[in-house]
């Protein structure tokens, strides 16, 4: 069978026989950790003060918005490429992305010298993002109203074309390498009781869930957007559904589709998801802004906004809250902050 033929799909996107749906094992991570470390410095993990006060707790950022590209994605692109076979390698990589999935995969291309195409839909409005990914060398194509319907034709252009089709989720070397992040905490907060994490096709929250939750026994929080929780409902349901609508200003985790490997390793160890709406988002970029000097996109802002949600129950702990990503665009943040 051709390997760009699809395959049969546990969830509502188009897989290739080059799809795992098995996680990745804990000897792969740490694979996973040593190449991540050739090409990216390890993030920090700084204590926040006001949090800390906010929430009675020890509440540590860690800080994957300074990694190049702003965002954590990254990660996992250096682990997925150096581990493509040659004939990927020339053939050359598609995926549909926000923008930060899409950058860190333009990364990691030009570094092997691989050719990359970035499906990004019509309705994306971060010049950051966008200019991000064509300074890096990306193809970037403008396809469909939302990022699936972007994933859509990325697939039909991969099973066309004979692309190597990156999935958002489906991926266990981009799972392993995400979580290159996980093991940095266990280093350096072996303490940790809990991580909340933001929730978009899953693969940042899988990836805590098979390192500080697996490994070290820590809770793992997914955090999505109240107008945009398909992961949430499967997660919570049990069963995979394409949503008709996404509805939140924070476009990283702006999906209507479950993907069924980061799903299944998420109600496996996640011991609870929340959602949080788009003005706690607008807050809490306004106080790590302001009270942190972080700036932190939309998406990465969940995991303070569910914090305070969760309040009290946090009191006495130790929290770490992942910065996933600092690419907000200043037209966004000229708003959020004249609309206190
Ligand atoms: C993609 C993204 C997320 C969500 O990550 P998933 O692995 O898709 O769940 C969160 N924050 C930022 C900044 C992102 O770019």
């Amino acid at each position: 069978m051709s390997p760009y033929e699809p395959v049969e799909s546990p969830d509502e996107t188009t897989i290739f026989s080059y799809h795992s749906l098995t996680p990745p094992t804990t000897r792969e991570i740490y694979e996973a950790q040593r190449i991540v470390r050739r090409y990216l410095p390890r993030t920090p993990l700084v204590r926040s003060e006001s949090l800390s006060a906010d929430l009675d707790a020890d509440v540590y950022l860690k800080r994957e918005d300074v990694l190049p590209t702003g965002s954590f994605k990254i990660r996992g692109f250096y682990n997925l490429v150096a581990n493509l076979n040659r004939e990927f390698r020339e053939r050359g990589l598609i995926t549909s992305s926000m923008g930060n999935h899409g950058q860190g995969m333009a990364t990691a291309a030009r570094e092997f010298d691989v050719s990359a195409v970035v499906v990004v839909p019509e309705t994306l409005e971060n010049p950051t993002k966008i200019d991000g990914m064509k300074r890096l060398g990306a193809t970037v194509v403008r396809h469909g109203q939302d990022v699936d319907e972007a994933r859509e034709h990325a697939e039909r252009e991969a099973a066309e074309k004979g692309y190597r089709y990156v999935h958002g989720g489906n991926e266990p070397h981009l799972i392993a390498g995400r979580a290159s992040a996980g093991l940095e905490v266990m280093e350096d907060c072996p303490d940790v009781d809990v991580v909340i994490n933001p929730v978009g096709g899953g693969s940042s929250a899988a990836a805590y869930a098979l390192t500080v939750s697996k490994l070290l026994g820590a809770d793992v929080v997914g955090v999505q957007a109240a107008g945009a929780d398909a992961v949430y409902r499967a997660w919570s349901e049990g069963i995979i559904e394409l949503q008709d609508r996404a509805d939140t200003f924070a476009e990283g985790i702006k999906t209507r589709t479950p993907f069924a490997l980061p799903l299944g390793i998420m109600r496996e160890h996640l011991t609870e998801m929340v959602l949080v709406e788009d003005d706690d988002l607008r807050a809490a970029i306004r106080q790590l802004l302001v009270d942190d000097s972080v700036l932190a996109e939309g998406a990465a802002a969940t995991s303070v906004a569910a914090a305070l949600q969760l309040g009290d129950t946090l009191a006495g702990k130790t929290v770490v809250l992942p910065i996933s990503g600092s690419n907000l665009s200043a037209e966004k943040l000229r708003e959020i902050l004249a609309n206190r």
